[in-house]
């Protein structure tokens, strides 16, 4: 083995999964039909990796839906209320639910955008390997076409380590005996079946572990390597730097190759040679990229073997992980700049890149490859953000009294989070609009009067802070992408988020700049349709850089930097335009934050330091808001006092306003707004349900600092619900008010 790669796309080239398995959802194709898609898409990939001649190729990289719950499937790991159906039913059902029956729960795979099904795991659990285990399944299917593969598995700790409890206090780790025995046996079988290798993936230990699950780890390859009969065994490791105390553990067992991520883990060099390195075995060296879109360096790449051709008995060239999270083809994109595409690589450029790698070190080649042009550098922007550094706003009683004269709000202010639904015919307008079916003129004339319908709705219903509603947004990341220099988009760069819903990231790629102002034409016709303050939307740096892909030339800090001074002229010009509150939203602040203790202090220093830099040109008087779609603050919780936005909205709703005591625990004094209702589900809150959790918050907070909202967005949802929802949340905000008045 010379040349490798840990997973490749599942979804098709022309997002063919997506179209098989919503077929089928919807009845439109049989199950005969649906496996026959998979096949396809399977005997595809294995053709095309052979083909570009690398030595050895993964299967079992495929899932109709997800391998973690392709996992659970394999060891019967079945909760009891899914157990009346079976075969394909029974595996939907898990990863979405049916009448009665709710889906298990989904959650993001580590700190990538994909999403695992978790495995739900009890005293009761007894692991049993499927008579046609998937990954043999794969594997002969793979040799029929006489292609040898190496089938991947989740392996056991990680999967321990990533399920949930079904009831509490139970430990998932208790189990790990006997799953071990479980995938014991799949490798014998494997071994059987003629495999010579087996992928195990246990990227669980990029993250911190503690001493008792690195014992673990030991024990667990301890007793896979001693197997009579098994295929060699490469434990793959990805998405950060492995501790020393892990890879001495595995130093010790008789797993042939360890794979280590050398892109978002350059420490595992450091690692390896701390512990005198692994003499006996083989390093999988994961040089090329496999989380972003750019093009490889070809002679760091080299230069990574050469120090580890010295720790190791032999060296593969490999992917940094699977490629599950970069786009399939570049070929397919026609609209790229050149210099930019010149830049990138999708999967199918990244397999080449690993033969090449493979190639050129085989041959000696002294040169390394064409170099990678560099990005283009607009020295304006750097200037201005010199002179801004530690942008900050003033004292903030002072901004707490200016706006309470500036907007007049009542005690327990109304508003929403931002989106309206999206209506059928809001969406039939965008894609006419794509497809040139109506003028641009038309088009926004359309989105004109959704507008003003919104408004005068939101009057109606006696909202005090309104909303635009977002009609014109397709995403919240790329309608912004969009308008500002230095990003791309791409035109069938899916990438799989979970299940058959794919998202096309776009690409930042060079120093942004905002050549004209995004958004506040919207703001402005709307803030002209009432008297009432109309809230701004932007979404934040760090939301912007978490769902794009992200050059890798320079630290985050810079880049995010660059996006938040887009805002920043953004709010001012708002501010010109007369609006007097805007809301900077980071769903996904929390999400960034590193794998590792260590570096969550550095990430979150620069996060928060983006924030302040895009709203800290505000005026006194005008209210900034932020936004956030989760309740578990833990880590972050100091960070969100330090953005010093005036109003804090999150997700409350099924955590029972627990939270507002938190943040103020933790110094927070500014706004908040705890969703009173969970947006997430149709259902309709009563406004005495409402009101109590009003009343619990304002056991923690003062009445002028509580704000009344639903937990997020409203895009998702339908009119009925929508606006009975926010009749109540007016009504139970009215009522409370009344109570403190008497
Ligand atoms: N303003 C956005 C909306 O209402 C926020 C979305 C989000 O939090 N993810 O849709
Ligand atoms: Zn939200």
């Amino acid at each position: 083995m010379r040349t490798t790669i840990l997973g490749y796309p599942r979804i098709g080239p022309n997002r063919e999964l997506k179209f098989a398995t919503e077929d089928y959802w919807a009845g439109r194709i049989d199950a005969a039909a649906l496996e026959k898609a998979g096949t396809d898409l399977r005997s595809s990939v294995w053709t095309e990796l052979r083909d570009a001649g690398l030595d050895t190729i993964p299967s079992n990289t495929f899932s109709f839906y997800d391998q973690v719950l392709d996992t659970s499937v394999m060891i019967d790991a079945v909760p009891e209320r899914y157990r009346h159906l079976d075969g394909l039913d029974r595996y939907f059902a898990m990863a979405r639910g049916v009448q009665d029956v709710p889906a298990l729960e989904m959650t993001k795979w580590f700190d990538t955008n994909y999403h695992y099904i978790v495995p739900e795991l009890g005293p009761d659990t007894r692991f049993r390997l499927d008579r046609n285990a998937k990954p043999l399944a794969e594997y002969r299917e793979a040799q029929a076409l006489g292609i040898e593969t190496r089938p991947v598995l989740v392996g056991p700790l990680t999967y321990l380590l990533l399920a949930k409890p079904s009831t509490p206090g139970f430990r998932t780790l208790d189990l790990l005996d006997g799953l071990v025995e479980a995938y014991a046996e799949l490798l014998e079988r494997l071994a059987g079946a003629g495999a010579e290798w087996v992928q195990i993936d246990e990227p669980a230990l990029a993250a911190d572990r503690t001493g008792e699950e690195i014992a673990a780890l030991g024990r667990v390859y301890t007793r896979l390597g001693e197997l009579p009969s098994r295929p060699r065994i490469l434990l793959a490791t990805y998405f950060g730097a492995v501790g020393a105390d892990a890879l001495r553990a595995l130093a010790g067992t008789r797993v042939e190759a360890v794979g280590l991520d050398l892109v978002a883990g350059p420490g595992n060099v450091d690692a390896l040679a701390s512990i005198g390195g692994m003499p006996r075995k083989t390093v999988v060296a994961g040089v090329v990229d496999g989380r972003n879109v750019w093009r490889a360096d070809e002679a760091a790449a080299k230069s990574a073997y050469a120090v580890l051709l010295g720790l190791a008995d032999q060296v593969v060239v490999s992917t940094s992980c699977s490629l599950l999270h970069v786009p399939i083809d570049l070929d397919a994109e026609t609209s790229l700049e050149p210099a930019v595409r010149e830049r990138l690589a999708f999967a199918r450029q990244k397999v080449a890149e690993v033969v090449a790698i493979g190639r050129a070190l085989r041959e000696r080649h002294p040169a390394a490859g064409v170099p990678v042009p560099s990005a283009v550098v607009d020295g304006g922007v750097r200037a201005r953000l010199e002179a801004l550094a530690d942008a900050r706003r003033g004292d903030r009683a002072a901004r707490f009294a200016a706006q309470r004269d500036a907007l007049k709000l009542p005690d327990l202010a109304t508003t929403t989070i931002g989106s309206f639904p999206q209506t059928p015919e809001i969406r039939k307008a965008r894609a006419d609009r794509r497809a040139g079916r109506i003028t641009e003129d038309a088009y926004t004339a359309a989105m004109r009067d959704e507008v003003a319908r919104v408004v005068a709705l939101q009057e109606e219903i006696g909202l005090d802070v309104l909303v635009h509603g977002e009609p014109e947004r397709n995403d919240m990341v790329q309608y912004f992408a969009e308008q500002l220099d230095g990003y791309a988009a791409t035109e069938l760069g899916w990438v799989q988020s979970y299940g058959s819903r794919y998202v096309r990231p776009p690409i930042l790629h060079g120093d942004v700049t905002r050549p004209r102002p995004m958004t506040v034409e919207w703001a402005a016709y709307a803030q002209g349709l009432t008297e009432r303050p109309v809230k701004g939307m932007l979404t934040g740096p760090v939301t912007m850089l978490a769902w794009s892909f992200v050059r890798d030339d320079q630290p985050l800090a810079d880049t995010a930097a660059q996006v938040a001074l887009a805002l920043r002229d953004e709010i001012a010009d708002l501010e010109a335009a007369g609006i007097r509150v805007v809301q900077v939203d980071e769903p996904a602040l929390r999400e960034l934050l590193p794998l590792r203790e260590a570096d969550h202090a550095a990430y979150l220093d620069w996060a928060v330091a983006a924030f302040r830099l895009s709203t800290s040109g505000a005026a006194d008087t005008t209210q900034i808001h932020t936004h956030m779609c989760y309740s578990e603050f833990g880590e972050i919780i100091d960070a969100i006092g330090a953005l010093d936005a005036d109003v804090t909205s999150v997700e409350a709703a099924r955590s029972n306003m627990e939270l507002v005591g938190d943040l103020r625990a933790a110094g927070y004094g500014n706004g908040i707004g705890p969703g009173v209702y969970d947006i997430h589900s149709p259902r309709v809150p009563s406004a005495e349900e409402i009101e109590k959790n009003l009343r619990r918050a304002l056991e923690a907070i003062e009445p002028a600092k509580l704000w009344v909202n639903p937990d997020c967005g409203l895009k998702t949802r339908a009119y009925p619900e929508t606006e009975a929802s926010l009749r109540h949340l007016v009504t139970a905000a009215r009522r409370v008010r009344e109570g403190l008045a008497g």
